[in-house]
């Protein structure tokens, strides 16, 4: 058998490894930061309809430009944002492949600040764009002195930056988004996969748009809008910037089922992020959960927790496995990730955790090795 580095296979993808989120079939899925609240019946009911009118003219190809879902979206973020302001494809993934198309490309070069979202590096890989890695300050966080300084001495024609960030769970100031903007002459992205978990009163990307035309804000229904498995990513920016990223997609991206799910589902937005206070509750009880058990949790404001004092991260994430909890080892050293589920899965993670023993002695509970040979990969 051959693998595909024997295939005449672009010399920079040769050896790389895909995006890959171990997958298992367990009671309690917390690995991917999910909102694990099914979505009520009644909305599911109103989705199908949409989806079944729609059905009726797929004979046809959908709407190019899909401008009934970009005023639904517009319409979700407010900030005096139109249709024009708005980009969607199938996930927030695709709309930042597309940035990179449009933005990045060989020759080019993109930076962020690890450990970041592991797909950064990838798309930046498969569009051309050479990924440069900066680095974080004390506990994961970013000053705008820092980040400015990185950005005027690395020149990147794209910032990515997380805010939220995934996998770490830090927020991020506004100040630090204006400081990278002046300190760059590129395109800045704010991805906010996980704003809809911060407090209420805390402030949007969205709200440092107005004058600032190389700006994007990426956002997702995947997450607290509990929708990641129609696969809808949008963006938010100058209606130059949105113009740009149809010389990229490819035609008719974005199917008439996917079109008038999302539309649907955006009408009742209300009750697609009725859980994230729960989600939130869950959150803060895993970190004082795991507090407790002496391991060191690091501030979120997004939907899960990165904990440290973990002396062996993949034996533990194999002995929660065991106990039917898939968390993720993002490769930082000593540290895994939990997603917060339901109230019932957040409990079966704490018993389980309790059951392998404070952070001190978990090594040497049942089920985990205390060798700590563990490979730094990208989160
Ligand atoms: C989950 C996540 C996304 C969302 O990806 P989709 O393609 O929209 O499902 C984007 N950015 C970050 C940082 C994420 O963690």
């Amino acid at each position: 058998m051959i693998s595909f580095s024997d295939l005449p296979i672009r010399d920079d993808l040769r050896g790389k490894s895909p995006y890959g989120a171990p997958v298992a079939a367990v009671p309690v899925a917390l690995n991917v930061n999910e909102n694990t609240h099914p979505i009520p019946d009644e909305v599911v009911a109103d989705i199908l309809e949409s989806v079944g009118e729609a059905l009726k003219g797929a004979n046809r190809y959908p709407d190019r430009e899909f401008g009934e879902l970009r005023a639904s979206l517009a319409g979700y973020l407010g900030h005096g944002l139109d249709a024009s302001n708005i980009w969607a494809a199938n996930g927030s993934n695709e709309v930042l492949q597309q940035i990179l198309q449009a933005f990045g490309g060989p020759g080019r070069s993109a930076l962020g600040f690890a450990p970041t979202y592991s797909m950064y590096p990838l798309l930046a890989s498969g569009t051309g764009t050479s990924w440069i890695a900066a680095d974080r300050e004390a506990d994961y966080a970013i000053s705008p002195d820092h980040a400015a300084k990185w950005v005027r001495e690395a020149r990147p024609d794209v910032v990515i930056i997380c805010a939220p960030n995934n996998p770490t769970g830090t927020p991020l100031g506004l100040d630090v988004v204006e400081a990278v903007y002046e300190a760059s002459d590129g395109i800045v992205v704010v991805d906010e996969a996980y704003q809809e978990f911060m407090p209420e009163d805390s402030s949007s990307a969205l709200t440092l748009l107005p004058g600032r035309e190389r700006l994007i804000v990426s956002r997702t229904m995947s997450k607290a809008f509990a929708f990641a498995g129609v696969r809808v990513g949008y963006l938010a920016a100058d209606p130059a910037v949105t113009d740009a990223l149809r010389l990229v997609r490819l035609p008719y991206h974005l199917s008439v089922l996917t079109q008038a799910a999302a539309i649907a589902a955006l009408r009742h937005s209300d009750e697609m992020l009725a859980t994230v206070h729960d989600i939130v509750r869950q959150r803060d009880r895993i970190a004082d959960g795991l507090r407790g058990l002496g391991y060191l949790v690091h501030d979120s404001g997004s939907n899960f927790v990165l904990f440290g004092g973990v002396s062996d991260p993949h034996a533990m994430f194999l002995a929660l496995r065991d106990r039917g909890i898939l968390v993720r080892d993002v490769g930082i050293t000593n540290h895994l990730r939990v997603s917060a589920g339901t109230e019932a899965e957040t409990t079966a993670f704490l018993e389980a955790m309790i059951d392998l023993g404070p952070a001190s002695t978990a090594a040497s509970m049942s089920g985990l090795r205390p060798s700590s040979t563990q490979s730094a990969r990208s989160a």
